[in-house]
């Protein structure tokens, strides 16, 4: 009895099993979530929570348990403002997209850019150096970085590994008694022969019957398929699709896949292409789980998998398939349908032959490096750049105005890279346009910048997509108007100066402001394309000078100066 007693006591403090931390909530109210973890997102999984903030920036954002800043970031992009703190149980807590740090936070953190000379930032503190109180109000909720409306993006992570963790397996109480929603099933059919164009799949929309989701007849299959679901859950009281947690595929009661999304891993985050069905996201905007994996895909979600997902018939008897979907707080759906085998080869869709005089096409295999030449273009990949083979196809295609020469059609655009590919153009590009030329991704007339470097007559880049490229070339400076500032002005009450900044066509690069020839820290919002200084000691009483350059991709500069007295 004592012996179990102690073994009891034992395990209840290790501390993967230890579950029901002593953390406070990040926000002083109830937790409505816009974001799950896991969620499916472009080129990553979620790697928190996204929590309400009543449609506002500014809510106080409290430290959930007492530990040290071990990380302070600042970005126009990503993650924005946002502060790491590392916890006693092996844990880190994120905060992120934030508008303000506090005090304390903030002074360490404009030291450092002024030090640095840039607003964009990444700061180490040294262990135990700025030690938080659990409850202390360490920033003020935002919008900064990418996020596209005012909330909180809340992270649990393992400080060790850095890998994310679910932060609703640890306390953070949301309610939600509202199972997942499975909307659609995709059945691929799958051809030895390489055919990635998708056109041998087919979609059935679900229907509810008492409390399942079924399809309703019979599915007649190929000999070889995968399957597909478009899923997503709600929690209570708020609008929001958000990710589901668990997927379960069962044939005829055997488990053939299970995936979960208990805990990711940045190095992996980027196989979440080989995990959705890339090419429907790409077309419908519709982010299928794929219930199969592809042979370049590590993620380790998948907890079990049978023949890697793919359904093979040998009989056509009738199977039952059951499709189990779990949201983090185990609120469960099923999709309930049957399969057989059809013998019926008249059924099979005879392949329209388009094939165009100027196409070309090569084998390019998931697991070997790749390359393909035509006269002037092109491209190479390193191994395990694809998710799978493809049968690559490359097309010439006449040039429109503006281009440099043709527009390359390199592959679809709906095939994701895992790795970027080298990509050379050779074009005659007028020499006094050279250094002003790059390579564009061309989709829908609009010209993406990708970069670009001459070496002997071709413009090289890195692509991290397939699709349509071209030479143009950026002519245009980049636009600096003053918001509350102007050559002449005499500043009264006002405590900053702002400006807005822009490029109609490579991008903004790089922008630097001084202020009576010093360096200033501008705090720049892309979304708004402003720039804003808050006065510091760097302003004077009388006459000062403001200076802005602003550089775009290709090296078009735009200065800005104004004399004004404060
Ligand atoms: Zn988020």
């Amino acid at each position: 009895m004592k012996k179990l007693l102690l073994l009891l006591i034992f395990i209840s403090s290790g501390k993967h099993i230890l579950h029901a931390q002593d953390y406070i909530n990040p926000l002083d109210f109830r937790l409505l979530l816009s974001g799950s973890f896991g969620e499916l997102r472009s080129n990553h999984f979620h790697t928190g929570i996204d929590i309400k903030t009543k449609g506002v920036e500014g809510q106080k954002v409290y430290a959930i348990a007492d530990g040290y800043i071990a990380r302070i970031k600042v970005s126009s992009y990503g993650y924005g403002k946002a502060i790491y703190i590392n916890h006693k149980d092996g844990r880190t807590s994120v905060y992120a997209h934030l508008k303000e740090f506090s005090t304390s936070i903030d002074s360490i953190t404009k030291n450092e850019q002024y030090r640095r000379k840039s607003f964009e930032i990444n700061i180490y503190p040294e262990p135990n150096t700025i030690n938080i109180k659990q409850g202390d109000i360490i920033a003020l909720s935002g919008n900064s970085g990418s996020s596209i409306g005012a909330h909180l993006h809340f992270e649990i992570r393992d400080t060790k590994t850095e890998q994310p963790l679910n932060p609703l397996d640890y306390g953070f109480k949301v309610k939600d008694i509202i199972p997942p929603i499975i909307k659609e099933l995709k059945v691929f059919t799958i051809e030895d022969a390489i055919d990635r164009d998708n056109s041998n799949s087919r979609i059935y929309t679900t229907k509810k019957q008492d409390q399942h989701y079924i399809i309703d007849s019979t599915i007649h299959i190929n000999k070889k398929i995968g399957l597909g679901i478009y899923t997503y859950d709600r929690s209570n009281d708020a609008y929001n699709k958000n990710g589901v947690n668990s997927i379960k595929v069962y044939i005829d009661s055997t488990l053939i896949y299970f995936f979960k999304l208990d805990r990711l891993d940045f190095n992996k985050n980027k196989y979440i292409n080989a995990h959705i069905d890339y090419q429907e996201k790409q077309n419908s905007k519709k982010k299928f789980h794929k219930c199969f994996k592809l042979p370049n895909n590590s993620l380790k979600n998948y907890k079990e998998i049978i023949n890697n997902g793919y359904i093979k018939l040998k009989s056509n008897s009738i199977h039952r398939v059951r499709i189990e979907v779990s949201d983090s707080y185990n609120n469960i759906s099923n999709l309930i349908f049957n399969i057989r085998l059809n013998n019926d080869k008249l059924n099979k869709k005879d392949k329209e032959n388009i094939v165009e005089s100027e196409s070309r096409t090569k084998l390019f295999s998931w697991n070997k490096a790749n390359i393909f030449e035509d006269d002037n273009f092109k491209i190479s990949l390193n191994e395990k750049s694809l998710y799978e083979t493809i049968n690559f196809n490359y097309q010439k295609k006449d040039s429109i105005n503006g281009v440099y020469g043709n527009i390359h059609q390199c592959h679809y655009d709906y095939v994701p890279l895992h790795k970027p590919a080298n990509i050379s153009i050779k074009s005659k590009v007028p020499n006094k346009l050279k250094e002003r030329a790059y390579i564009a991704k061309i989709k829908d007339k609009k010209y993406n910048y990708i970069g670009g470097s001459w070496k002997n007559n071709y413009l090289t880049t890195r692509s991290s997509e397939l699709g349509d490229f071209a030479i143009i070339t950026d002519t245009l400076k980049p636009i600096i108007k003053g918001v509350n500032i102007y050559p002449g002005k005499e500043l009264r009450k006002q405590k900053t100066i702002k400006c807005t900044i822009e490029d109609k066509e490579s991008g903004i690069r790089k922008y630097t402001a001084t202020l009576n020839d010093q360096w200033i820290l501008m705090d720049y919002d892309h979304k708004r394309k402003l720039l804003k200084y808050e006065f510091d000691d760097i302003i004077k009483k009388g006459g000062n000078t403001f200076s802005l350059t602003v550089k775009d991709m290709v090296g078009n500069t735009t200065k800005y100066s104004a004399k004004f007295t404060y």
